[in-house]
């Protein structure tokens, strides 16, 4: 069992006003940023994160904040409060889905637009509306400059090869090629290729761990729960789920996920599984 201090990565999906199963409301999200700022939490960008690891000295209080799949709400709702308590945190794009066209309005502005529910944003994707549910380009680059979000790749095409193509060659190299694409498109897109990585629904096996780090990848995030430690397998990095509950909530689960024996404990009991 590793007792070395703890630094627990958390995954978001949306923030929104309409409910959902990973959506987390303005209200609770804001919550829970401001607990952050006010106890002294730093939010570590992903060039921090990875110097941190480099040397294996995890300062206490740090925390990777991230977002999966790059939602129009990630844009709308969540960077007016990243950039009111000067905090950041990762969006990993399905760099296939990301349009072009002007910045629209958050939150704070104007006109906000409406956004979808994630039933909604993954009918939208389905019938090829993806603009009215994911961040454009425009957006990326506003929020990158501003820094309040890093972002990096959760594949070109967020396909399941696994479930698509039995043959292993075939599967291989239509892996490989969604890896390459995203890497080349986040490199075009922002000047910078990244080692960044996330499964689309959680999934690997040693064949994806293998074409991910030929594609250059580093830095593999799953959805295993568990908190990173200095000797954590940068290929299979564990998140948890920040769930859509008030600063209370939040203020105990990072108490304990901020603590050595009593994350180790806790996450131990949780997956039935102490060691892990
Ligand atoms: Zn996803």
């Amino acid at each position: 069992m590793s007792f070395g201090q703890p630094l627990p990565v958390l995954m978001y999906h949306h923030v929104s006003p309409k409910p959902g199963l990973i959506t987390c409301s303005p209200e609770n999200f804001r919550a829970q940023m401001a607990w952050l700022a006010k106890t002294g939490w730093k939010t570590l960008s992903t060039a921090e994160f990875e110097a941190v690891l480099k040397t294996g000295d995890i300062p206490k209080k740090s925390v990777l904040v991230t977002f999966d799949d790059g939602y129009l709400d990630n844009w709308v709702y969540a960077h007016p409060v990243l950039q009111e308590f000067g905090q950041r945190a990762t969006i990993f794009l399905i760099t296939g889905w990301i349009g072009d066209g002007p910045c629209r309005a958050h939150a704070g502005q104007a006109v906000v637009p409406d956004v979808p529910t994630h039933k909604q944003a993954m009918a939208a994707a389905a019938d090829g509306k993806l603009d009215d549910a994911f961040l454009r380009w425009s957006e990326v680059e506003l929020m990158r400059n501003a820094g309040t979000f890093d972002f990096h790749s959760h594949t070109h095409s967020h396909t399941r090869w696994d479930r698509r193509i039995d043959d292993q060659t075939t599967r291989d190299t239509a892996l490989a090629d969604d890896l390459n694409a995203s890497r080349a498109t986040l490199a075009a897109r922002l000047g910078t290729a990244s080692p960044h990585l996330c499964w689309p629904q959680g999934y690997f096996d040693t064949a994806y761990q293998r074409l991910a780090k030929e594609a250059g990848f580093t830095h593999l995030y799953t959805t295993e729960p568990g908190v990173v430690r200095a000797d954590v397998e940068l290929a299979r990095l564990p998140r948890l789920v920040a769930k859509d509950k008030p600063a209370a909530w939040f203020a105990r689960r990072m108490g304990i996920y901020g603590r050595p024996l009593l994350s180790a404990l806790y996450l131990g009991l949780k997956s039935g599984n102490p060691g892990h």
